[in-house]
């Protein structure tokens, strides 16, 4: 954690594991009570970031960065928040490549190539600088794979065809989301605290909902695509959809609630395993051979085959979806432990 020498600002990374690879993790620009909520915060999410990589079967380990935003309002005026990007690739280059930067909330494609002023740590460039370019879609892509994946288990079927499915949060994935299974014929309800979502929604012929509203609306699938911690005890009883498929890291608020929700019948696809889809498109702008958009895209579809593999193994487990997601990824770290600790010939 330092206080950036031309914004002022503090940045934060957190280095959670390099056992199988690099710690790579987006930079969330974002506005904090206090320094001990982003510090909470950023433990958190450079933790799951490991489990993410992991599960997904990505040589990367879990980190991720934070720029404290001074105000809620706005994530930092044009001057300073290039000062603040600045920062934060200093931070990001005293750690000599154990950590790599992507984006995320709050963060762009553009504003990675004002980190890359900085540091050669950085991914998520343009197309055009080389770069892997924006995630959301990617992630979306994973989502909506996820979604299908879920309908086939709990409905009988992969189609999205006049399914009713409950989005919150119409940013750079959930939008994304929603056009996808617009396409496929699905009936969508949409929401967003921000209102000018509403727009999309008119535009897919979606019904609109007023924000916390989506959660308990009759629905097939419920995708959350906001911030963490929607499902709780209390919310968890009130779902209104038999299946929850969503981008938003750290859903749970406890652990506990997956036992919750299993024992109310409800499949929870692990979000860890439902939004690799952005990191698994990184994934393939770090290797030797370069990005390839193709190959990316067999690369996301393969979070479907992930799920399978996860929800067969919490039913022949008797587990949930979480206990069978998080066995696979201690598996695979396990793994590459022992090949690290295997004295080369
Ligand atoms: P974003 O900031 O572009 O969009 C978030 C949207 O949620 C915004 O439109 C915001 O107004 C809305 N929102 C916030 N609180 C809400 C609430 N209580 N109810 C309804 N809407 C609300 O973020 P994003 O990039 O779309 O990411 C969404 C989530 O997915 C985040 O949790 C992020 O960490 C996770 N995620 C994103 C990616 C990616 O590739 N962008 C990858 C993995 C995980």
């Amino acid at each position: 954690m330092r206080r950036g020498t031309r914004s002022g600002l503090f940045t934060m990374v957190a280095v959670h594991s390099t056992i199988r690879g690099p710690a790579l993790g987006g930079c969330r620009l974002w506005h904090y009570d206090d320094t001990r909520a982003a510090l909470r915060d950023v433990l958190r999410l450079s933790r799951a970031m490991t489990f993410k990589s992991a599960v997904a079967g990505l040589p990367l380990g879990g980190g991720k960065g934070i720029i404290l935003a001074p105000d809620p309002a706005s994530p930092t005026r044009r001057g300073l928040r290039a000062d603040a990007l600045r920062d934060f690739g200093d931070t990001v280059a005293a750690l000599g490549g154990q950590y790599v930067t992507a984006e995320d909330v709050g963060t762009s494609a553009r504003d990675m190539e004002t980190i890359a002023a900085q540091t050669p740590h950085v991914t998520g460039l343009a197309r055009r600088r080389g770069g892997s370019g924006d995630p959301s879609p990617w992630t979306a892509l994973g989502v909506q794979e996820a979604i299908k994946v879920c309908c086939d288990r709990v409905l009988g079927s992969p189609s999205l065809k006049a399914r009713t499915i409950a989005i919150a949060g119409l940013g750079h994935v959930g939008a994304r989301v929603a056009a996808l299974c617009a396409k496929e014929g699905a009936t969508l309800l949409l929401t967003d605290i921000d209102r000018s979502k509403r727009r999309l929604a008119d535009e897919l012929g979606a019904r609109w909902l007023e924000p916390g509203a989506a959660l308990q609306a009759a629905s097939d699938v419920y995708v959350p695509c906001a911030l963490g911690g929607v499902l709780d005890h209390a919310s968890a009883a009130r779902l209104g959809a038999p299946i929850v498929a969503g981008a938003a890291n750290n859903q749970l608020a406890d652990d506990d609630v997956a036992e919750l929700l299993a024992q109310r019948g409800v499949l929870w696809a692990p979000d860890f395993v439902v939004n690799a889809g952005g990191i698994v498109n990184i994934s393939v702008e770090l290797e030797p051979q370069g990005y390839d958009a193709r190959r990316a895209r067999t690369r996301v579809r393969r979070i479907g085959d992930t799920l399978r593999q996860i929800f067969d193994a919490a039913i022949a487990t008797r587990t949930t979806p979480l206990d069978a997601a998080m066995a696979l990824a201690r598996e695979r770290l396990a793994e590459s432990a022992a090949q690290a600790a295997t004295p080369r010939a």
